[in-house]
């Protein structure tokens, strides 16, 4: 077969411990036999974010503008274990925080359905897609331990000498408190990321905050919203025979699990980090759970939702041969490859994209797949196989395709 031609590259953010492993097992077998594979190498291991001061995350961002499409590996968030570990010269922040304070924008996790796996609600029949606005709120806050009693207040100060105050709690004793922020211009930019992604994929918009309790905050959220829909979205959703429908938070977590799935369900930050593991869990696996961060240039940054797979990575540096999941990762790969042939218009890389994407889902269905997902399916005939194992029958499935 003729490989496969790209035309901008890919940026290409490799990672840490068994994901790392895993990363080079798949373009060895699934990416170079069949594409002429062009990327921008970033190697955003702990040890080389070390060495460059985290520069080179930063610099993997930035090219992320300049090309728009990135794939990225897993990476360690050090906490005080790995800096004795590593031996790091001080506790980087999280490679992802740092990608998404540069990028801006709300990241999509979305479930890889197989047959076999039921998920735990047994009505969801299609997926649902988490829409994560990833700035702001709790992320952001700053937090206070009053020691004894006193006057707790919340004050604004705008640069045109404006001044709001308000009390926020007389303190009898000791207590806590906080206070966090969001701007209205990253809200609008993830609301339209939010009704642009559910477009694309033909899908129905929910969106939920507790409005109701929280009568300014999350009540912007929904208004910002509801105006944008109405002014630049509500043509183009009927158009396509789409819905955006506002709720309650208590009031969707009820719907959604009544429902049948095939949805995009936007979220606040903190509610949709809780919400994307209980979703990831109920449909099967963190493990076959895709994530993509969408900025409001259109930027892209495809990964897994799981972290590096630690465990597994001590057994595979014994020697022993581990049975990891490789799907989130094949798919982040088969979502850049995607993305990047309808940015660069190449039908034949689409096509690809979406034949690794066929060929993986089939082998798994046929019975043959890693050991976190045997113990979850209901298929009669199921053979266990170790990561490179799988892979070889993935490519066997895809150059069946071809
Ligand atoms: P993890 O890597 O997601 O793994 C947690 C457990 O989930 C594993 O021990 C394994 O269970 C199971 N698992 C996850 N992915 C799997 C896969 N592909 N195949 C099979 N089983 C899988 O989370 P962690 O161990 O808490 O974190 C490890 C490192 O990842 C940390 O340093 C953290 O900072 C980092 N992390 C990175 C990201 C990211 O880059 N996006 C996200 C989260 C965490 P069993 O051991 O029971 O088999
Ligand atoms: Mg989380």
């Amino acid at each position: 077969m003729q490989k496969i031609m790209m035309k901008t590259p890919l940026v290409e953010m490799d990672g840490d411990e068994m994901t790392r492993v895993i990363w080079r097992f798949i373009k060895d077998e699934l990416i170079y036999p069949f594409v002429d594979l062009k990327t921008e190498y970033y190697d955003l291991g702990l040890k080389h974010r070390d060495e460059t001061d985290d520069q080179v995350t930063i610099d993997a961002a930035e090219a992320t503008k300049k090309y728009g499409v990135a794939v990225k590996c897993a990476t360690i968030t050090p906490n005080a274990d790995r800096v004795k570990e590593y031996n790091l010269k001080k506790m980087w922040k999280s490679p992802n925080a740092t990608i998404r304070a540069i990028l801006d924008g709300t990241v999509f996790r979305a479930p890889i359905v197989v047959k076999g796996i039921k998920p735990a609600v047994r009505s969801w029949t299609k997926p649902i897609i988490i829409a994560r606005h990833a700035y702001g709120d709790v992320y952001k806050n700053t937090e206070v331990y009053a020691e004894g009693p006193g006057q707790a207040e919340l004050v604004f100060t705008g640069n045109d000498g404006q001044k709001i105050t308000k009390h926020v709690h007389t303190f009898d004793g000791p207590g806590v408190l906080m206070a966090m922020h969001n701007t209205d211009q990253s809200i609008k930019s993830f609301a339209r990321s939010c009704f642009n992604y559910a477009l694309d994929q033909k899908m129905d918009l929910w969106f939920s905050t507790k409005d109701t309790i929280s009568k300014t905050y999350d009540h912007h959220f929904k208004d910002i919203f509801a105006e944008i829909y109405e002014n630049e979205y509500r043509e183009k959703f009927e158009k396509a025979g789409i819905e955006y429908f506002y709720t309650l938070i208590d009031d969707a977590v009820a719907r959604v699990v009544r429902s049948s799935g095939g949805f995009v369900w936007a979220l606040k930050n903190y509610d949709g980090d809780v919400m994307s593991d209980m979703i990831a869990t109920a449909f099967g696996s963190l493990a076959m759970m895709t994530s993509v961060l969408v900025s409001p240039e259109g930027y892209y940054e495809y990964e897994a939702a799981h972290g590096t797979v630690q465990r597994h990575y001590y057994r595979y540096l014994e020697g022993k041969p581990t049975s990891t999941n490789a799907m989130a990762t094949i798919f982040a790969w088969s979502g850049a490859f995607r993305k990047r042939g309808e940015l660069d218009g190449l039908e034949d890389l689409i096509d690809y994209a979406n034949k690794l994407e066929k060929a993986s889902v089939s082998t798994i269905e046929d019975g043959i797949m890693t050991g976190d997902l045997a113990a979850l399916s209901e298929l009669e005939n199921k053979t266990i196989v170790n990561t490179q194992e799988f892979l070889s029958e993935v490519r066997k499935h895809l150059e069946a395709l071809y």
